[in-house]
């Protein structure tokens, strides 16, 4: 299966792509860890993207299609993947189509995760992530048990710079403006599949399972 999970910000694509990654046995590819993980590494890469990432802006086409063209090479071409957060854009799209191309490879599915505007901002204001497995929470719809303490291994949670409100509104401004075109560019490709992102996160999971089952 190579999938890519499209839509806004706070739309639940890597809470979905990491359980799903490790239940279809795929390497999950999300841009956003990749980047947050090489600014906290301090790294050249890191340093650049968070300036951009700091304002809720797109990190520039070429650095990310780097990033991405090398963790797709490594992959075994026979072997599927879910790639996060990537594509964002048109020109995104088109190389990520050429990539995969090049080592005969295509996307079997697009899927996208419907949210309403609303709802989106009231998950990204509210969400903790973990510092340590990336786990996600919300402050009052997905508490941990213990205050800022992943459930899961222990870490320490925290707020993403980018989830304050200000942030959280210019994302959603470009998610509008340089990333929903993608919607028609894979609807014309027939790879889009709609799914609802709103509801139990066990009945959004079947959903999407049910929609990479219809692809495969
Ligand atoms: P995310 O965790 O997917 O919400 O990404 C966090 C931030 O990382 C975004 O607001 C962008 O600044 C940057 N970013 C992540 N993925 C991409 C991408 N495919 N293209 C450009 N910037 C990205």
């Amino acid at each position: 299966m190579r999938v890519a999970f499209l839509g806004p910000p706070g739309a639940g694509k890597g809470t979905q792509a990491r359980e799903l990654a490790r239940e279809w046995g795929v390497p999950h590819l999300a841009t956003g860890d990749m980047l947050r993980e090489a600014v906290t590494a301090m790294t050249p890469l890191g340093l650049a993207a968070k300036v951009y990432m700091d304002q809720g802006a797109l990190v520039p086409d070429d650095v990310i299609v780097g990033l991405m063209r090398e963790r797709l090479d490594a992959l075994d071409a026979s072997k599927g993947f879910i790639v996060d957060g990537f594509p964002r854009t048109i020109a995104q799209a088109e190389a990520l189509g050429r990539v995969l191309a090049d080592s005969g490879r295509a996307l079997d599915a697009v899927i996208f995760f419907d949210v309403s505007e609303a709802e989106l901002l009231r998950r990204l204001t509210g969400r903790r992530v973990c510092r340590q497995c990336q786990a996600t929470y919300h402050v009052s719809s997905a508490p941990p048990a213990k205050t800022d303490v992943c459930d899961r291994c222990g870490g320490a949670l925290y707020q993403r710079d980018d989830d304050s409100e200000a942030t959280v509104r210019k994302r959603l401004e470009v998610y509008a403006r340089q990333t929903a075109p993608l919607l028609d560019y894979y609807r014309g490709q027939r790879l889009l599949v709609s799914v609802r992102g709103e509801g139990p996160i066990d009945g959004i999971r079947e959903a999407v399972r049910e929609a990479a089952r219809g692809a495969w």
